[in-house]
């Protein structure tokens, strides 16, 4: 398959400092797609299972998931990814090229801009709750990337 390239994020508006990534993506290339998150250090991830239709129109998939639904729904899976900013075009790269067919199904990408983060059991908000330990700080500590 070609390599499909994210647009640069210099150009979202509003700009702001955290995104979240949201994709919905076929369920049996999860796997695929999270432990290439965690190798480049993303270590917050949130996982739903979900149900909906796009230009795949309800049509079976022929993999794993539901192989026949009475409605027109397909089941898919929903993950969502809060970054910082200069990390939002790696970890979209990331998704298409570990969740990319190429045949109709193979999900959407939102890029939603994110006011601010607050961990609950600290109350540390903006970058102190986005930061998370084994994440791209630690990695870089320890000299990769
Ligand atoms: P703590 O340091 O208190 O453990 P934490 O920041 O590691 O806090 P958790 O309490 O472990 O956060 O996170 C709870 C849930 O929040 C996770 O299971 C995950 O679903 C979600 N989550 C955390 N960070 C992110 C993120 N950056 N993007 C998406 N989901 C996240
Ligand atoms: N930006 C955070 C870090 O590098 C990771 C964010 C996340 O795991 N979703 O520590």
């Amino acid at each position: 398959l070609p390599q499909i390239r994210a647009q640069a994020t210099s150009e979202y508006v509003p700009d702001t400092k955290f995104y979240k990534v949201e994709a919905i993506l076929r369920p049996w290339r999860i796997p695929m797609v999270s432990a290439a998150l965690l190798k480049m250090g993303i270590r917050g991830v949130t996982v739903s299972d979900v149900r909906g239709f796009g230009a795949q129109g309800g049509a079976a998939e022929r993999h794993a998931g539901s192989e026949f639904s009475e409605d027109k729904f397909v089941t898919k899976v929903k993950m969502e990814i809060v970054v910082s900013k200069d990390q939002v075009d790696t970890v979209v790269d990331l998704i298409i090229k570990e969740a990319r067919t190429g045949e109709i199904g193979d999900g959407k990408i939102f890029v939603l801009p994110v006011s601010d983060i607050i961990r609950v059991r600290t109350g540390q908000r903006g970058e102190e709750a986005e930061r998370m330990s084994g994440g791209r700080q630690d990695m870089s500590k320890h000299g990769n990337v």
